[in-house]
């Protein structure tokens, strides 16, 4: 390693995670989970203890039933949870937010208020309109238009199905109140109200179907269990990359030479210091209440993942949100640096988030639950196929709800999804399916067979009622479907926002056709049969159970009229559309101006993360990179003058051509920076924020690849002790 590559040493962190005789170590914790689960939440079990009997359940219908907060309740609540969070130390509380920053956000106030009358000691409290509302700037968050620094006003107001929980740094303690974001105007201006307002929908229509099978079904929730994929490199070599600091993702690099054509990190036994890191950030995920139950190596070197058991979507969105902010922070601790970034490398693959999504009855009943005889069970059937239904029929917008400037990146390149939207059922739900289409129920079963090994002691395995694929899309898993194209940096809320919605509308659609065979006389059962056969015939060209990275099936999809929509830019419009404009406001989720406002907010995210990429790229170019080209090119000159005075001409060829080549990258890369410049200054002449989105998609990210296959081919010419940015095999090997 090139001493020079860490010539920054690590700032310090200010104080030492254990220091302080009061302060929480994962280290000397040797507590069962079961004893420190969510200790620092306020969830039921904590408001048994601190709130009035009325109030608890009170609160306990609010969170199960859906029951609006009454003022009086939120009194006795702010109260209790007062006085509970103080008793575990907390000395201030802050609304926590998720504005369209795509993180979240929080401003802590203390509770203690001190008394204008010196001779009285002031006293902690936490009234019910502090905790209810609060109000910060909305004009310095992204807005879309929605407001002005003329009229800036924004409220944070508590979401009470989501408990609040205590946050511990080293010196202090902070109640954390998730809250929804909304104008003065009442638009949203977060992720968390529209997929509030997402989940009423899909509950309303759900249960509006579920009552053709069971009329006691109350309300419906959708489950979201998330698969976090992530990249670790020590921090030292982070701060040694602005590149990494500044965009989340590498622009220069070389994939090393082993890199991950082995397939020996996926699965690999986990490395001390990550398993270490592992467990300290997961101890806090715990004791917040956060079920996180697995681990392992991903397919990248240095690439892991952090999956929870799946929770009620609201809070499991919260959870995920919650649990990158701790990794980020326990990453520190270990002098490791986390990397959420799509593509933080290229060459290796990409990390995504995976939502595994179903919906639950308030009876617990997973409505996407084959059970053993698939082809029997209509209410799993009309669900299964409602989904894939609704896929067909709003995939451009699926499509929309994950593009992102750094998605684009990893989608449809060959170790993730396509970009194309398909559904994967597997062969045996494709041949229930096939078989209902054509005679409807039946008790065949042809699901669940069981291997027999042959190996003694051994035992015998179950069969899944679906093989894996992990080149789909949105692939039904057994008992929910698993969208894997969501990015591993997004917030979940988008995606899954627009899943609710479209499934809504389709359990919508669904139910009012049901409606009217049934008021022509047919049977509940018959008309629900009938109109599945019907819809069957109509979603067949969203199935797809092969390839997905296959460039046949990029032919075939284009065959049957699938989109296949690459660049973030293009992939928005489908949020505008008339179609999407009428679904979101027909399910009360966005009105047209707020939709318009958020397709404003994305475009302008993925126009300033491609100009924070350009300007690096012209900035590391000129100080980093020809620098250490101009450094060899010096030796290679005096070299060729040494030989040649020596007479030695066969050397001196060598040399001249080996300062060719050199000198072809350098002036490639003279020009190209000099280019990039110029398109750079003129992206913002073009007339509306699309077009200038289009613009960085078409000409000034192409520029700027192409100036990396001259960057890129330099560091392989450049001598090693003249490169300063750590190389890819430096960073990808961690331990
Ligand atoms: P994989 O084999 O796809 O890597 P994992 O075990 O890593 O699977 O993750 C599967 C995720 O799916 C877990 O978070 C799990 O809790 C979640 N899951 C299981 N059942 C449901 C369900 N009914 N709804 C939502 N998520 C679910
Ligand atoms: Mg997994």
């Amino acid at each position: 390693m090139n001493a020079s590559r860490l010539s920054t040493s690590r700032p310090q962190n200010g104080f030492a995670h254990n220091e302080g005789s009061e302060t929480y170590s994962a280290q000397n914790d040797r507590r069962k989970i079961s004893e420190m689960f969510a200790e620092n939440v306020f969830n039921l079990q904590a408001m048994k203890e601190y709130l009035t009997e009325s109030t608890y359940y009170k609160m306990a219908a609010v969170i199960k039933n859906n029951e609006k907060i009454d003022l009086q309740t939120a009194e006795n609540v702010a109260k209790g949870l007062k006085k509970w969070a103080t008793d575990k130390g907390a000395t201030h509380y802050t609304h926590w937010f998720q504005p369209l920053t795509g993180t979240t956000a929080e401003k802590h106030d203390a509770f203690y208020k001190p008394s204008l009358d010196l001779n009285i000691q002031g006293m902690e409290s936490l009234t019910a309109a502090e905790l209810v509302q609060r109000e910060p700037d909305a004009s310095s968050f992204p807005h879309g238009g929605l407001r002005s620094t003329a009229q800036a006003r924004g409220y944070t107001i508590w979401d009470p199905s989501s408990p609040a929980f205590i946050l511990e740094t080293a010196l202090g303690k902070t109640l954390y109140i998730p809250s929804v974001y909304i104008s003065y105007t009442g638009e949203s201006l977060d992720y968390k109200t529209p997929l509030m307002k997402s989940c009423e929908a899909l509950n309303q229509a759900a249960t509006r179907v579920c009552h053709f099978f069971d009329p006691t079904v109350h309300n419906v929730i959708a489950t979201l269990g998330w698969e976090q994929e992530y990249f670790l490199i020590d921090e030292e070599h982070y701060r040694e990359r602005p590149d990494l600091m500044q965009s989340g993702r590498s622009l220069f690099g070389n994939k090393p030479a082993k890199n991950q054509q082995l397939e020996d990190h996926y699965f690999g036994s986990i490395p001390e210091r990550v398993q270490n890191f592992m467990v300290d950030f997961e101890r806090e995920a715990l004791r917040l209440g956060i079920p996180v139950l697995t681990r392992h190596n991903e397919v990248a070197p240095a690439q892991y993942e952090c999956a929870p058991m799946f929770e009620e979507l609201n809070v499991a969105v919260d959870h995920n949100l919650l649990v990158m902010d701790l990794m980020n922070r326990v990453a520190i601790r270990h002098g490791l640096k986390v990397l959420f970034h799509e593509k933080p490398f290229a060459g290796v693959n990409g990390s995504g988030k995976h939502n595994n999504w179903s919906m639950a009855t308030d009876r617990g009943k997973n409505l996407l639950n084959p059970t053993e005889l698939p082809g029997s069970n209509l209410s799993f059937l009309t669900f299964f196929v409602n989904v894939i239904a609704a896929v067909k029929r709003y995939d451009t917008l699926l499509r929309a709800s994950i593009a992102t400037a750094g998605n684009d990146h990893r989608l449809g390149a060959n170790e993730a999804p396509p970009a194309i939207i398909s559904v994967f059922t597997g062969t045996i739900m494709a041949d229930v399916l096939e078989h209902f289409k054509k005679h409807g129920l039946t008790t065949d079963s042809n699901a669940k067979e069981m291997f027999d090994l042959n190996i003694p002691k051994v035992p015998e395995a179950k069969i899944d009622a679906t093989d894996r694929n992990r080149t789909s899309p949105f692939p039904f898993t057994g008992n929910k479907f698993e969208f894997r194209a969501v990015g591993s940096s997004a917030n979940c809320s988008s995606a899954m926002t627009v899943l609710n919605a479209m499934v809504a509308d389709q359990l919508h659609t669904f139910a009012e056709a049901v409606e009217q065979r049934k008021a022509k006389g047919a049977s509940i059962e018959a008309a629900v049969i009938a109109q599945l056969q019907h819809d069957l015939g109509e979603v067949e060209s969203i199935i797809f159970n092969g390839d997905g990275y296959s460039k046949e099936w990029e032919k075939e999809a284009a065959k049957r009229g699938l989109p296949n929509v690459r660049s973030t830019p293009e992939a928005l419009d489908a949020f505008v559309t008339a179609e999407s404009k009428a679904l979101f406001s027909r399910l009360g989720i966005f009105n047209e101006r707020e939709l318009e406002a958020r397709h404003e907010v994305l475009l302008e995210n993925y126009i300033k993360k491609n100009e924070v990429e350009a300007e690096l790229y012209l900035e590391l170019i000129r100080t980093h990179i020809l620098p250490a080209a101009y450094a060899q090119q010096s030796v290679l000159i005096e070299n060729f003058h040494g030989v040649t005075a020596m007479g030695l001409s066969r050397a001196a060829d060598k040399l001249r051509l080996e300062s060719e080549r050199l000198n072809g990258h350098i002036d490639s890369l003279r020009e190209s920076t000099d280019e990039l410049a110029d398109v750079l200054e003129k992206a913002h002449t073009k007339k509306d924020t699309r077009s200038v989105a289009v613009y960085m998609a078409t000409k000034v990210r192409p520029l700027c690849e192409s100036i990396r296959v001259h960057a890129d081919a330099l560091e392989g010419l450049v001598d090693d002790a003249e490169w300063r940015l750590p190389k890819y095999r430096e960073m990808l090997q961690l331990c």
